[in-house]
C-alpha cells in the first residue's frame, strides 16, 4: 500500500514540474533506477517485504481439524503447553522449546499441525519454505534467515502477540548436512545463521519465538540441528491408519451432501496408503463426479471412482482399437481371477477404461492395514503381477509391452523378498552378491509365473468368459465379479 502511495506522490510531483516548464527527464531516470534497485533488494530479502508469509493464526486451524495424527497432536499439545504455561514449567526448571522437527511422508498434515499449533497457543504464525533461502549470492540467505526473525518480532509486536511460531517447510533444503552442497560455502552460512538465531531464542524475551519445521528427508539433516536445544523435539507424522482414514474423510465431507448409501468406512478400508491430501482431494473429486452428473448429492460409486481417479489420474479420451481392448480385457481378468483365488473377496475393482498411465487395471482392498509381509504373501503378490501377461500368452500366444509395470513390480517384490532373507540364500548382502541376486531373482519369477501358467491353464474358459464380460462391461466392480464367479460355479 505505501509502495502506491509513494508512487502517487511521485507521479503529481512529476506533473507539476511537467506543468512548470522544468525537464523530469533526469528526475524520473533516478526514480527507475531506484525502484529497479528496491525490487532487487526486496527479492534477496535484504529488505522488509511480504517474502515471507505471515498467516493470521487466530480462529483458523486447529487440532480438531486435523485428522488420524492423535499422537502427533498428543506430542505437539505438550510442547504447546510448556509454552502456554511457561510459569508453572519454570517452577519445575523445565526449559521451554526452541525447535520442534515434524517428519513424515508428504501431505499428512504437517503444516495443519503448525497452524493448529499457532492458534492453539495464540501466537502469530509466519511459514517459509527451506529453498526461499536458496541463493547463488554468498551471504543473502543467511541476510534472509537474521530478517525472518526480525520480521516475526516486529509483526508479533504490531499484533500485540507475545508468541509467533516460524513454520519452516522443507527445511532440508536449508538445514541439509554442512558440506553436502556444491556452493557450500553460501548453504553452511545460511544454515550457521539459523543455529545462531535459535539459539538467541529464550523464553525471557517480550516475544517468544518457537521454530517448527518439517520435512520428508530427516536423514539428511545437519546433526547440529538435531541436537537438544534446537529441534529437539521430532514429531512423526505418519499415513493415516484406518480409524485415521475415517476421520479424515469425515471433516472433509462434514460441508459435502452425503447419499444414504455412502459408507466412508469402506473407503477408509480401502484406501490403504492415502495421506490426507490425498483423501481431501478423494472427498473433493467425489463431489465434482456428483456436479458433473447434475447429482444434488454424493453417493457411494463417485468415492469408490474418485480412489481411481487420485491413484491413477483422469480417464482419458484414447480409444485403443478392438484387439488392444481384447488384449487389456484379457491382462486384466487374469490379474484380477488370480487375485480372487489368491486372497478371496480381494478385487475392488476391474477396468478397461485407460486412466493416467494405465491402459486398464485391477485394483485390490486391502484385508486390513498391514505394515509388514510374510514370505507367502510377497510371494502371492509376484503371482498377481504376472498373471496379466500370463494371462495374455496363454489366449492370444504372446505376451505384449502392456505388461512392462508389472514385470517392475514382480523383480521388485522378489528383491524384496531377496534382502529380508525370505528367499533360498538364506541372508544375503543383496550389494555386495549381484550376480548371486539377479540369478535369484530370475528363479523367483521363473517358479511364480510357473505356478501362475498352471492355475489359469485350468481356468481358461473362466479365464475368457470374464474377459468378454469385462470387454462388454468396461468396468466391474469386485462384488460383480464375485458373483459372477459363484454363478460359474454353480453351473460348472
Ligand atoms: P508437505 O510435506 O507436502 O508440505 P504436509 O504434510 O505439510 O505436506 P499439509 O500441507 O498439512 O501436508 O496438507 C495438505 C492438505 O491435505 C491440507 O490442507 C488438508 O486439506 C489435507 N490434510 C493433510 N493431512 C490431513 C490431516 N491429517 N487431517 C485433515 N486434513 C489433512
Amino acid at each position: 500500500m505505501s509502495q502506491e502511495i509513494i508512487l502517487g506522490v511521485v507521479l503529481a510531483v512529476a506533473v507539476f514540474f511537467i506543468i512548470s516548464g522544468y525537464n523530469v527527464v533526469p528526475l524520473l531516470v533516478l526514480f527507475m533506477l531506484g525502484s529497479v534497485l528496491y525490487i532487487g533488494l526486496q527479492r534477496k530479502g535484504l529488505v522488509n517485504s511480504s517474502f515471507f508469509a505471515e498467516v493470521p493464526a487466530g480462529g483458523q486451524i486447529n487440532f480438531t481439524d486435523v485428522g488420524g495424527q492423535a499422537t502427533a497432536i498428543n506430542e505437539l499439545m505438550e510442547a504447546m503447553n510448556f509454552i502456554n504455561e511457561k510459569d508453572k514449567i519454570g517452577h519445575l526448571g523445565i526449559r521451554p522449546l526452541k525447535g520442534i522437527l515434524l517428519t513424515g511422508p508428504p501431505g499428512t498434515g504437517k503444516t495443519l499441525l503448525a497452524k493448529a499449533a499457532a492458534t492453539y497457543t495464540d501466537s502469530l504464525f509466519f511459514a517459509t519454505s527451506g529453498s526461499e533461502f536458496v541463493e547463488m549470492y554468498a551471504g543473502v540467505g543467511a541476510q534472509r534467515v537474521r530478517n525472518l526473525f526480525r520480521q516475526a518480532r516486529k509483526k508479533a509486536k504490531q499484533q500485540s502477540k507475545r508468541r509467533a511460531i516460524i513454520f519452516i517447510d522443507e527445511i532440508e533444503v536449508l538445514g541439509a548436512k554442512r558440506g553436502s552442497h556444491a556452493n557450500h560455502m553460501e548453504y553452511d552460512q545460511t544454515l550457521n545463521q539459523l543455529l545462531v538465531e535459535m539459539d538467541g531464542l529464550e523464553p525471557e524475551n517480550d516475544c517468544q519465538i518457537l521454530v517448527i519445521a518439517a520435512t520428508n528427508r530427516v536423514d539428511m539433516i545437519d546433526a547440529a540441528l538435531l541436537r537438544p536445544g534446537r529441534f529437539d523435539r521430532i514429531v512423526q507424522v505418519q499415513l493415516p491408519d484406518k480409524e485415521g482414514r475415517l476421520q479424515i474423510l469425515q471433516l472433509h465431507t462434514k460441508n459435502k451432501p452425503l447419499g444414504d448409501d455412502v459408507a466412508l468406512e469402506a473407503i477408509a478400508k480401502d484406501t490403504f496408503g492415502f495421506s490426507g491430501a490425498h483423501l481431501e482431494s478423494l472427498a473433493n473429486e467425489a463431489a465434482i463426479m456428483a456436479f458433473r452428473e447434475g447429482q444434488a448429492t454424493i453417493s457411494q460409486r463417485h468415492f469408490k471412482e474418485a480412489i481411481d481417479k487420485v491413484m491413477l489420474g483422469e480417464k482419458l479420451e484414447r480409444k485403443p482399437g478392438e484387439q488392444e481392448l481384447q488384449r487389456v480385457a484379457i491382462h486384466e481378468t487374469g490379474h484380477a481371477l488370480i487375485s480372487e483365488l489368491e486372497r478371496p473377496g480381494s478385487v475392488a475393482h476391474v477396468t478397461i477404461v485407460p486412466r493416467g498411465q494405465a491402459m486398464g487395471y485391477m485394483r485390490q482392498s486391502p484385508e486390513q492395514d498391514s505394515y509388514m509381509q510374510t514370505k507367502t504373501q510377497l510371494e502371492s503378490q509376484i503371482r498377481i503381477a504376472l498373471a496379466g501377461a500370463v494371462a495374455e500368452e496363454l489366449i492370444l500366444q504372446e505376451k505384449s509391452t502392456g505388461a512392462a509395470n508389472d514385470i517392475k513390480e514382480a523383480i521388485k517384490l522378489a528383491k524384496r523378498l531377496i534382502a529380508c532373507g525370505l528367499s533360498e540364500l538364506g541372508i544375503v548382502d543383496g550389494e555386495q552378491s549381484g550376480d548371486l541376486v539377479s540369478g535369484a531373482v530370475r528363479s523367483i519369477i521363473a517358479q511364480q509365473e510357473q505356478k501362475v501358467k498352471q492355475v489359469l491353464s485350468n481356468y481358461r474358459l473362466l479365464l475368457q468368459q470374464v474377459a468378454s464380460l469385462l470387454r462388454q462391461e468396461e468396468n466391474l466392480s469386485g462384488e460383480e465379479l464375485r458373483a459372477y464367479l459363484q454363478h460359474f460355479r454353480t453351473i460348472a
